[in-house]
């Protein structure tokens, strides 16, 4: 790959630019329909991207189809949603007057991604920029950038005008750097940690960038008494062990009514046992490793300060050894004792871990739950109907699944509140990122 650094950045920049002023004159049936054939490509060849996407991340390789699946959905939804892009006539205060709401492009938009989505994390931002009629320059993680060039070979490919899409691969400082301080930069969309997503707030205040902040969570998963424990249970696993539970919304601690623990931990142990642990490239693969070495680290120093703390380790709790592969494999593991003190409780864990604490009532669970920096996703489990309203409403989250493990698509708004981000991702609110709206005020 290359490591593009400065100048690489100000060049894709410049060409952003360039391209900016004939892609945003295109009407949005044009624009749709290049997104629409990128999706087409990418259906098209979703079985050499997700192996690509296997060998430079890890994942099992059905999650990486499931991915390319996802990833292209975004560009699907923002062909459609181009053609939508509205104003308003608004009634005015005069009779000679009138008011238009425009809806604009924002112009060149800087994209930065993490490594665990290295395709969806893309086309979630560049679907709707390139549909509202904003040219992109997106720098993919250093762990992922190969799935980022596949896409943008298939952009060539769909007849993409040079310019309107630019990948630059390499040094995080430098290119981030350089796309802060260009003022042809309008906006920044970034996914990743919350650190970087301050930093490059505090960066952004210079020209005063439009920003959208996809950033870390720490989603609380509730199982009240009353759950159905068949969904409860399988959506847990689904919920906890996708991508080696190295996802912004996999479920990091898990809340469990007294009344129903110790049946939960049993009968979710029991449903861990069947996961297999192996290089993503093999039949029946559920777990991959872990994306590299400070992330294993991390798992390790997780589980070591919970059991430092008081904590049981039911299941796992260490490395495992894959014959033929790096040492960057952990087993699935579940915790019981959890308490408010240990870092699992407050930490992106991002690995195998499933730490589980039991709790009496309602009011105590949500507090639990309310009382992170995080507010991206939280999960519970319930058949009571009145407590769906009322536990949905309080908790302090920007995506809540009610008896669902899965909520991510792409007609939904996705985003969360407190130091989990700013601004949605995901169907017609998307396109409110990438747009201006400007008022017209006119007096006949
Ligand atoms: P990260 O370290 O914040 O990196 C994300 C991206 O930012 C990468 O492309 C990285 O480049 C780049 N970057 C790092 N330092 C930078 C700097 N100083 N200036 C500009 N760019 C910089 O996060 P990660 O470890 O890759 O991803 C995991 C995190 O993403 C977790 O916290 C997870 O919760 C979050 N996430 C959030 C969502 C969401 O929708 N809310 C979705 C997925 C992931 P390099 O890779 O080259 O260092």
């Amino acid at each position: 790959m290359p490591k593009c650094g400065e100048s690489e950045t100000r060049d894709a920049i410049g060409a952003a630019s360039d391209a900016w002023g004939a892609w945003r004159a295109k009407t949005a049936a044009e624009r749709g329909s290049l997104i629409a054939g990128l999706a087409g490509l990418m259906r098209r060849d979703t079985d050499r991207l997700a192996e690509l996407m296997t060998l430079e991340q890890g994942k099992p390789l059905a999650e990486a189809r499931g991915e390319i699946a996802y990833a292209l959905s975004f560009l699907d939804w923002s062909a459609e949603e181009a053609k939508r892009v509205y104003g308003d006539v608004v009634p005015a205060s005069a009779p000679d007057k009138r008011i238009l709401a425009l809806r604009q492009p924002v112009g060149v938009t800087a994209i930065i991604t993490p490594w665990n989505f290295p395709s969806a994390m893309i086309t979630r931002k560049l679907g709707p920029a390139l549909a509202a009629g904003c040219t992109a320059v997106v720098k993919p993680a250093e762990d992922t950038p190969l799935s980022a060039i596949a896409i943008g070979e298939l952009a060539v490919e769909a007849g993409f005008p040079p310019g309107v899409i630019n990948i630059v691969t390499g040094d995080p400082r430098a290119i981030g750097g350089a796309m802060l301080d260009d003022e042809r930069v309008r906006k920044i969309s970034f996914t990743g940690s919350t650190p970087v997503g301050r930093l490059l707030m505090e960066q952004a205040s210079k020209h005063l960038l439009r920003l959208s902040l996809e950033l870390g969570g720490h989603a609380p998963f509730i199982v009240f008494e009353d759950a159905d424990m068949d969904r409860a249970v399988e959506s847990a696993v689904a919920c906890k062990f996708r991508n080696a539970g190295q996802t912004c919304i996999c479920a990091n601690r898990f809340y469990v009514h007294e009344s129903v623990h110790d049946r939960f931990v049993e009968r979710f142990g029991a449903a861990m046992e069947g996961l297999k642990v192996g290089n993503g490239m093999g039949e029946g693969v559920n777990i991959g490793p872990l994306i590299n070495d400070a992330g294993i680290e991390k798992v390790e120093e997780h589980v070591a300060d919970a059991v430092s703390k008081g904590a049981k380790v039911v299941r796992g709790g260490r490395r495992a050894s894959v014959e033929g592969c790096v040492d960057r494999f952990f087993q699935p593991t579940l915790i019981t004792g959890m308490t408010p003190d240990m870092r699992v409780a407050t930490d992106e864990t991002f690995g195998p871990v499933a730490p589980v604490a039991a709790f009496s009532s309602e009011e105590e669970v949500v507090r639990l739950a309310n009382d992170s920096e995080y507010g991206l996703a939280a999960y519970f489990f319930t058949d009571n109907a009145s407590r769906v309203m009322r536990v949905s409403e309080t908790l302090e989250y920007g995506i809540v699944g009610v008896n669902d493990g899965g909520p991510s698509t792409a007609q939904a708004p996705f985003g969360g509140v407190k130091h989990s981000g700013l601004g949605r991702e995901g169907g017609k609110y998307a396109m409110d990122e990438y747009t201006e709206l400007k008022y017209v005020s006119w007096r006949l």
